[in-house]
């Protein structure tokens, strides 16, 4: 749709980078418009999984991800709306951090769910995406949903859990064990969990309640603001017309948008969020978990021919099942490159999620566990 395309200013997230003396190497592949969870639906062709190239990098920023993996770059950005970040890191065996809705400036960032889009960056060592986001977060006069107050010092300091993390507390949300996990990737999640506990924490089991509904919930969303958001590319400015994926949202948009379905999907999944978010909000807040440890992935990286044989409502429930409830909630999250999958020794990470805004709390937390 944008091949020929040229953007007429900078986004701010590169603007940033460029003044602090970073050089740009190029544009990554990706899943058309970033939505997708596997950099298959590109007209690229699918980006590979570096450590076995029959299997998908994740996505939808997959190219990003694999550029990092590959050390053809110190660090890439990607957009993480519901996991896209998060996914591909777990499956190329790199860290992925989204920052809190509104540390980081959108401007210049094609939107998808506005009000859960946020640039996020991939590294190779935590200490390497803190620096990134020093450089890229904070307020931007061209983006009014960026935080004004300079970045909070974080209300928890991980100093006051030393030497080791005792009181540290960890959730692990009773409602992510699925049964899928327990055949796929209960082992690295159960081996983070020891190893946090032998770093001291206190790891202890939580509850959010309403994650069942966040697939759901998102791709109501999501669809809604895709028919707005996508109704310039009509074919008519640039000439190209979509793929199934991007025109089957737009259709399902403007379907729940349609003024007698308005209440029973919009407004509904607009509540829906709001439970969602409030889960979080209460273990962080009542003192159950300090951090959440979740899988991103149901486990290791797919066979490209099995993944494209799913629906995208299908790869959309597998995939973002554990990513999208932090994205509706505008939570910090980052995956760490933790374990190797059972099956084919591939890369699988693992989650940390922190309460809002806590993300150089979060940052602390995961520079211990690498
Ligand atoms: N997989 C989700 C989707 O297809 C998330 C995409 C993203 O984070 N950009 O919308």
């Amino acid at each position: 749709m944008l091949e020929n395309f040229y953007p007429a200013y900078t986004a701010t997230v590169v603007q940033r980078l460029l003044d602090a003396g970073g050089r740009f190497v190029g544009k990554t592949n990706m899943d058309e418009f970033a939505m997708g969870s596997g950099s298959v639906d590109s007209i690229f062709g699918p980006v590979k999984n570096p450590w076995d190239s029959r299997c998908i990098a994740g996505g939808s920023s997959g190219g990003s991800a694999v550029a990092v993996a590959t050390r053809a770059v110190d660090f890439a950005l990607g957009s993480d709306t519901g996991g896209s970040v998060r996914n591909p890191a777990s499956y190329c065996g790199v860290v992925g951090f989204k920052p809190s809705y509104g540390t980081v400036s959108r401007h210049g960032l094609i939107s998808l769910l506005n009000s859960t889009d946020v640039p996020a960056i991939f590294s190779r060592t935590v200490s390497d995406t803190r620096t990134v986001f020093n450089v890229i977060s904070g307020w931007d006069a061209k983006d009014s949903t960026t935080f004004k107050e300079p970045f909070p010092a974080p209300k928890k300091q991980l100093k006051q859990y030393s030497p080791d993390m005792p009181k540290l507390r960890i959730g692990i949300p009773r409602e992510f064990l699925l049964p899928e996990l327990f055949d796929h990737n209960l082992m690295p999640y159960k081996d983070t969990a020891k190893r946090l506990e032998l770093l001291g924490a206190d790891v202890r089991p939580i509850s959010l309640p309403h994650s069942e509904y966040a697939n759901a919930c998102y791709a109501v969303l999501c669809a809604c603001d895709v028919a707005s958001n996508m109704a310039r590319y009509d074919g008519i400015e640039f000439g190209h017309r979509s793929q199934a994926v991007v025109r089957g949202r737009i259709l399902a948009g403007n379907y729940f948008l349609l003024k007698r379905n308005y209440s029973a999907y919009f407004e509904q999944a607009a509540k829906v969020r709001r439970l969602i978010a409030d889960d979080f909000q209460r273990v962080f807040e009542s003192g159950q978990a300090d951090v959440i440890l979740a899988p991103v992935t149901l486990g290791e990286a797919p066979e490209l021919d099995a993944f494209c044989g799913l629906d995208n409502r299908t790869q959309q429930e597998l995939q973002d099942w554990f990513t999208v409830g932090a994205s509706l909630a505008g939570l910090p999250a980052i995956s760490l490159p933790i374990g190797l999958s059972v099956k084919r020794q591939l890369p699988v990470g693992m989650q940390l999620i922190a309460p809002f805004r806590e993300d150089l709390f979060l940052l602390d937390v995961a520079e211990r566990l690498e």
